[in-house]
């Protein structure tokens, strides 16, 4: 199967889970959509009453052969390199603007890291539909923000797409077709962001979202980096300065499906699960075969 590893950045309201809700629903992934676009709509209402996103999320879906890992992102400034991390998951950066507002100052921090990473960005105009809609001057607005960001010619010339993600479809202009859905957006990111990356050696995994479960302990997600991984095999954590943190076994390994996660037998290099078992491995180590030495370090920016 062929991966797809994005993060899709948006300010608040304009239109994020909406838009995940409609592109789990077309492509299939879920029977009962209506039971799924309810409980997105709940976990973000929560994170609105707090004011920010806590905590990154993925939602996993499938559009013909490519399974596609859609990695939620903080959409303010962080402490920590927390956005550094989770934009390290991905490969690719859809940046959705709500066509009446365009890029606000807030998505600034995270849009730059994105760019600095060298990921080449997808830009999607939302809520085309909306009466005051502008979106010739909102590309303008896109384009001298990631300008002001030091994106390089290559991602200054990003695709573009419009549409609205509450009507389910997105298209190369902003008059449609509408009948093709959210195909384009599909096609767009199976183009235009390469296959997930994976480098040669042992299990090696990033420590990057950490979350206490009642029944499972201590998760933490990340790419896998290279390698494989099973339940129960052994692996060790190494901090960033290399001095091995704690050693034990994995007792489970869950992967996004939906907006839900499922248990595997085997997980491999460039995939983003959730592992369970170890009780000191926190955000920023790695978690690894026991033979490797090094850590990964976050890329640096
Ligand atoms: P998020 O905060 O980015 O996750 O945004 P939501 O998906 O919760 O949407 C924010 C608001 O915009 C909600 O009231 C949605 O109904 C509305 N909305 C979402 N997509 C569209 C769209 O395509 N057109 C219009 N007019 N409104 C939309």
């Amino acid at each position: 199967m062929n991966l797809r590893n994005i993060a899709i950045i948006a300010h608040v309201d304009h239109g994020k889970t909406t838009l995940i809700d409609r592109l789990l629903s077309q492509s299939g992934t879920f029977r009962d959509n209506q039971k799924v676009a309810e409980r997105v709509m709940d976990s973000n209402d929560l994170e609105k009453e707090r004011g920010i996103t806590i905590l990154a999320k993925v939602t996993s879906l499938q559009w013909q052969d490519t399974r596609i890992n859609i990695v939620d992102t903080p959409g303010h400034a962080d402490f920590g390199g927390e956005v550094e991390r989770i934009l390290n998951m991905v490969d690719g950066v859809v940046v959705l603007v709500d066509a009446a507002e365009g890029p606000m100052p807030q998505t600034k921090f995270v849009v730059g890291k994105a760019l600095k990473l060298g990921l080449r960005p997808i830009v999607a105009i939302n809520k085309v539909d909306r009466p005051d809609a502008r979106e010739v001057e909102v590309i303008n607005e896109v384009f001298d923000l990631f300008a002001a960001l030091d994106a390089t010619d290559e991602q200054l010339d990003f695709p573009i797409l419009y549409g609205s993600g509450r009507d389910g479809w997105m298209a190369k202009s902003p008059q449609g077709p509408k009948d093709e859905g959210l195909a384009p957006l599909f096609d767009l990111v199976l183009s235009h962001v390469p296959e997930a990356r994976t480098e040669e050696g042992g299990f090696r995994m990033l420590g990057t979202i950490l979350e206490a479960n009642p029944y499972l302990g201590r998760i933490v997600t990340g790419r896998i980096t290279s390698g494989s991984i099973k339940p129960n095999q052994a692996v060790k954590v190494l901090g960033a300065d290399g001095k091995t943190i704690e050693q034990g076994r994995i007792t489970k390994i869950l992967a996004f499906r939906g907006i839900e996660r499922t248990p595997l037998d085997e997980a491999e290099a460039g995939d983003i699960v959730a592992i369970a078992g170890l009780t000191k491995g926190t955000v920023a180590d790695t978690f690894c075969d026991p033979t490797v030495e090094t850590p990964i370090q976050a890329q640096p920016i």
